[in-house]
């Protein structure tokens, strides 16, 4: 016997109810975004590594320690998307877009790769559905794509009550600088109470340490000074009028000062939907915020722009934890069965015919029997047969049969179109 292989570690094939999964996410997200006038945009799979060091910043966990890089055959460092938004962005300058103050709403689904510590609900290849509303400077912008998102996970079937909404804002280049230094400080005064990696933090990435799933630094960080005090007026107002707006469509919110998005490009509103059951610590459906500076870190002009990226695992979880069954097909299936090899060939001809007036039709290829092809019928979850024997030939139709209530009767070509579709 030849070596079989396996998917690599961190990566799952989609199939059967985790396909069907997927394909329901994502054509939820075109009813959905589609409403708000979002088109959709494929970038590549690789980007040139620049793209994500500059983009994402050097200090993130993303790009220190999580990104598949390599030299591709011409001697080009060559980096698998961890995320979207660059690549977006990127594609945007690169297209001009949002040239002369134009906007574009875009939205993307596709795989990123993240070379990270697999567990439920994280995967080393997995995937995300996001929006990005490029060229968007009101505070109406950042609300929008919060209750976009909330609208999203509704549609999909995720109750109301199993979902926590968490906004914050992270300010600007104005307001933020300072706040970091006082956050790198506090951190040093209590370095010694935080793990190694937090008390690192102080010098790369101070604001990660929010983010330490560990109690003895979540109890540390509790007292650590808040954003919120720290906010520059611009900020302030941008963020007021983006709760005033949240409050006006009735919307739940809770305001986490804590909350510091793992990627250096957001600035003010942040924002992450979190559910309690089916996941762990890996809570975190999706999640996303306002990136203001990230088309001129990577070569645009400035333009102010938000977005979300939600991943499909979690979401498919979450989904299960709430019985929301995806296995299901309820697709009307048709099965055509032939009683004997003689009526094969109609067989074949009637199903091409049902499947040209739209029907979803199955047959038997391989000259199975009657009994088994009505196994596979069973297996497919075909609501009826038509078989068609040596009588049926002779009369010139089929019988049907129900397969729920087990009910035969005889019909002719011609009616079988309106009984099925009834
Ligand atoms: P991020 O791009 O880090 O803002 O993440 C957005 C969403 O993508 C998260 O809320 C998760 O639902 C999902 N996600 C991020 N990383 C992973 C991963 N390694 N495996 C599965 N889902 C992920």
């Amino acid at each position: 016997m030849t070596q079989s292989y396996n998917a690599p570690k961190g990566t799952a094939d989609l199939l059967g109810a985790s396909a069907r999964g997927w394909d329901f996410l994502q054509q939820t997200a075109r009813e959905v975004f589609g409403r708000y006038g979002y088109e959709s945009i494929y970038t590549p799979i690789f980007e040139q590594t620049e793209v994500f060091t500059r983009g994402i910043g050097e200090a993130t966990d993303v790009v220190g320690k999580e990104m598949y890089t390599f030299e591709d055959r011409g001697g080009r460092s060559v980096t698998l998307r961890p995320e979207n938004t660059a690549g977006v962005v990127r594609a945007a300058i690169q297209a001009r877009l949002t040239d002369n103050g134009a906007q574009a709403k875009l939205y993307y689904a596709g795989p990123q790769f993240r070379y990270e510590r697999p567990q439920k609900g994280r995967q080393r290849q997995f995937y995300q559905i996001g929006a990005e509303a490029l060229g968007q400077t009101s505070p109406l912008a950042d609300a929008e794509m919060i209750l976009m998102l909330w609208e999203y996970f509704t549609a999909l079937g995720l109750s109301k009550r199993s979902m926590r909404l968490l906004v914050n804002s992270m300010g600007d280049d104005v307001c933020r600088p300072a706040y970091r230094e006082s956050v790198a400080s506090f951190i040093r005064e209590h370095s010694s109470e935080l793990c190694e990696d937090c008390a690192r933090r102080a010098d790369t990435n101070p604001l990660r340490a929010f983010d330490c799933k560990k109690p003895e630094c979540r109890a540390v960080m509790d007292k650590a000074p808040r954003i919120s005090d720290a906010l520059c007026a611009d900020c302030q107002q941008h963020n007021d009028a983006v709760l005033r707006t949240l409050d006006a469509a009735g919307i739940k919110y809770e305001i986490d000062p804590k909350l510091v998005r793992g990627l250096d490009y957001y600035t003010r509103t942040v924002f992450e939907v979190q559910v309690d059951h089916g996941l762990g610590s890996q809570n975190a459906i999706g999640g996303g915020g306002r990136y203001d500076g990230l088309f001129q870190d990577l070569g645009g002009k400035e333009t102010p722009s938000i977005g979300f990226a939600v991943g499909a695992e979690r979401i498919l979880l979450a989904l299960e934890a709430e019985d929301v069954d995806l296995t299901k097909n309820d697709d009307l299936i048709v099965y055509v069965a032939a009683a004997g090899d003689e009526q094969r060939d109609a067989v074949f001809a009637l199903a091409m015919e049902l499947r040209g007036r739209g029907l979803i039709t199955l047959s038997d290829l391989q000259n199975r029997s009657l009994k088994s092809q009505f196994k596979q019928a069973d297996k497919a979850g075909a609501r009826y047969v038509l078989i068609i024997g040596e009588e049926e030939q002779q009369r010139g139709g089929v019988t049907i049969r129900n397969m729920e209530n087990k009910e035969e009767r005889f019909v002719t070509p011609g009616s079988i179109i309106k009984m099925l579709t009834k």
